[in-house]
């Protein structure tokens, strides 16, 4: 008797989906197998679960696997999975319509059954029905063979997505589904599905953790001594695709170090140990599972603008969707690395999707929480590791207080910078922990360079008064100090600007009075010096040095003015002030000099010097440094004689 053969039509939006499908996803064609495979997983799934009440339909067949068969002489590969398989009317819905997926009424079914414990409920993959129907984008025909669990008949359904597919009833067949793709004729693309190791490479990127062994015959991979081999059930000798450990999903108690080390190495491609990992779980409307790393190593790429701004990968129930997910961290996190694992998002999210989806935003907002946190307890507990880490990323991380004012409380206690306090690096807490009890602000110095900072004149007063001053030497924490103002209620305060607010009023007073005694001295030297300096005044910032150039309070700082000019912006002019220190015996000489004689060239040689020594203290350029150095040799002689 020649089984019965139905032709059915597609419904309407199936056939739109696939056309759809065909014209823009084809650059993704080999999503495909990872549709497949995680249709056979979920499959297994939602075996297992039914066997749980009703063990009969696992009997004999007891080993959950999903098998991939390529025959290169036919261009055929198929993916096979012994789970619950469909019926008729399983295949009639499924396979034939969108509006009703069978996971989706899998799951209802069983909440109306009164399954609500989540845990009790099977990983189900892809609750939107297209994953199928990609198939089409490499295939020409396709065929499901499938026997349900527990029914005696099994159906063969055939299609070449034209609008109908075919139904007939055949025997024999095992429990589960067999997918087999007549692959389209290869055309000039380089990627070719009829290769086993096409096959193998695809199954590690996209479906490596799925919890069921991905087999292939073994005989394909006889070089590969990397694959674990063994016998199937059916006497096949086969080598495992997937490493099938799915880290993250498991409990972190039974997780050891290494574990989670070969883990990581595994994503980064890295020989190093994780500096911290983060491995945390969310339960109610929003499910999902993170296992997060801290790398001890800084990438030579970090600051490689073209670089992507993530590391971190997003999978949905297990199965991989997208990597350098930049909807899970902000950019000032991309140094993390890892996985967030979904419970809730469909399996075919789009990026498109990702960015106006909800629960992306709950998700990076949590996962940006969480990896602060456990920076501040690093800061707290491991100090020399945070430290570490900072040489690492610290600048990365101020990126995050530059430009996004909502964490900005949480990142400015993480921040690090070089401080004139003997321990070395250190971040505000610390600094305001050890503030003078009358000390009002947190003082700070910037420049480029960290030896030739510490040794500035602009520190002396500070230094000799027992200050601590934090030395801002990455080019972007003068962005920092534009952002952040305060501290713990402490302004910050650089002491290349205005007048510092530690001199006491006496000595203010003593300031104010000398320089009304000697107005005309300051005049002459302003007139002297033309345009290259504000103006001239007496001030209490020097202990040994007998001038230094000084901001006034609201210009734009030396790196600001660098980044405006290299990035070919126009940069206000930058007018210091020149502040003398009035007790130095050159100052002095200057004010007698001036006094006997203010018309001698030699106040306008002391002045040229002690401007071009002030350039040269804080390690600017001399405008003219022939004429200087022949005034320090007219100097000489002077001296000599
Ligand atoms: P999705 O998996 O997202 O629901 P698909 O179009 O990939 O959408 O599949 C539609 C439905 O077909 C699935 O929900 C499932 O019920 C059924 N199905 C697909 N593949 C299999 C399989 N290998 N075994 C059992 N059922 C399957």
């Amino acid at each position: 008797m020649t089984p019965q053969t139905e032709t059915l039509r597609f419904q309407a939006e199936v056939k739109e989906l696939l056309g759809l499908m065909i014209h823009s996803l084809y650059s993704h064609r080999e999503i495909f197998l990872r549709e497949l495979v995680s249709n056979a997983s979920d499959a297994l799934d939602k075996l297992r679960f039914e066997a749980l009440t009703k063990p009969e339909l696992q009997a004999g067949d007891e080993r959950l696997a999903i098998r991939l068969e390529v025959d290169a002489s036919t261009r055929t590969v198929s993916i096979r999975d012994n789970g619950i398989g469909m019926g008729h009317d399983d295949l009639v819905h499924n396979l034939g319509t969108i509006a009703s997926s069978g996971t989706r009424k899998f799951l209802e079914s069983l909440r109306a059954r009164g399954a609500t414990q989540t845990s009790g409920l099977p990983n189900l993959i892809g609750q939107f029905g297209v994953g199928f129907y990609s198939s089409f984008m490499v295939a020409a025909e396709v065929v499901v063979e499938t026997r349900r669990a527990g029914e005696p008949h099994g159906w063969r359904w055939t299609s070449k997505g034209d609008g109908e597919f075919t139904l007939e009833q055949v025997d024999g067949l095992e429990r589960g589904t067999k997918v087999s793709l007549l692959l389209k004729p290869q055309g000039d693309e380089d990627q070719d599905f009829a290769e086993p190791a096409e096959l193998a490479a695809l199954v590690r990127r996209y479906s490596d953790f799925v919890a069921y062994p991905i087999e292939m015959a073994a005989a394909h991979f006889k070089e590969r001594g990397d694959l674990v081999k063994s016998t199937a059930p059916d006497g096949l000798e086969v080598a495992r695709l997937n490493s099938m450990q799915p880290l993250w999903a498991r409990p972190k108690e039974e997780i050891n170090e290494r574990e989670y080390a070969d883990f990581y190495r595994h994503v980064t491609h890295e020989y190093s140990d994780p500096l911290e990992t983060l491995h945390f779980k969310t339960e109610g409307s929003n499910e999902y599972t993170a296992l997060l790393f801290l790398p001890s190593e800084r990438p030579f790429d970090l600051f490689d603008p073209s670089t992507k701004k993530s590391h971190v990968s997003l999978c949905v129930r297990r199965v991989f969707v997208m990597g350098e997910c930049e909807e899970l961290v902000p950019s000032w996190l991309r140094f993390v690395r890892g996985v967030v694992d979904s419970s809730d998002l469909p399996l075919n999210v789009s990026r498109e999707i990702l960015q106006k989806n909800r629960a992306m935003g709950q998700i990076k907002k949590h996962v940006t929480k969480k990896v602060l946190a456990a920076l501040a307890s690093l800061a707290e507990n491991r100090r020399a590791d945070f430290l570490r880490f900072s040489t690492g990323f610290g600048a990365v991380l101020k990126e995050g207080v530059v430009g996004e004012a909502e964490e900005r409380e949480a990142l400015a206690p993480l921040l690090v910078f070089a401080t004139t306090h003997a321990d070395g690096p250190t971040t505000l807490p610390e600094y305001v922990s050890r503030m003078k009890p009358d000390q009002k602000a947190i003082y700070v110095l910037s420049g480029e360079d960290r030896e030739q900072l510490a040794r500035s004149p602009q520190l002396e007063a500070a230094l000799a008064k027992g200050l601590e001053v934090l030395l801002f030497v990455e080019p972007i924490d003068e962005w920092v100090l534009d952002r952040v103002k305060e501290f713990q209620g402490k302004p910050l305060v650089s002491l290349d600007r205005g007048e510092p607010d530690f001199v006491d009023d006496a000595k203010k007073r003593e300031l104010q009075d000398l320089e009304r005694e000697h107005r005309g001295l300051c005049e002459a030297l302003e007139q002297k010096l033309g345009g290259s300096v504000s103006r001239v005044r007496f001030g209490a910032r020097l202990t040994e040095s007998p001038a230094v150039l000084v901001d006034e309070p609201h210009a734009i700082g030396r790196q600001m003015a660098r980044f405006l000019k290299e990035t070919g912006r126009e940069v206000p002019e930058r007018k210091r002030a020149l502040e003398l220190n009035p007790e130095h015996p050159v100052v002095r000489k200057l004010i007698e000099l001036h006094r006997d004689d203010p018309s001698s060239p030699r106040v306008t040689e002391f002045t040229e010097l002690l401007h071009g020594q002030a350039l040269l203290a804080e390690g600017s350029p001399l405008s003219d440094p022939s004429r200087f150095s022949k005034l320090v040799g007219k100097l000489m002689l002077g001296a000599a004689h």
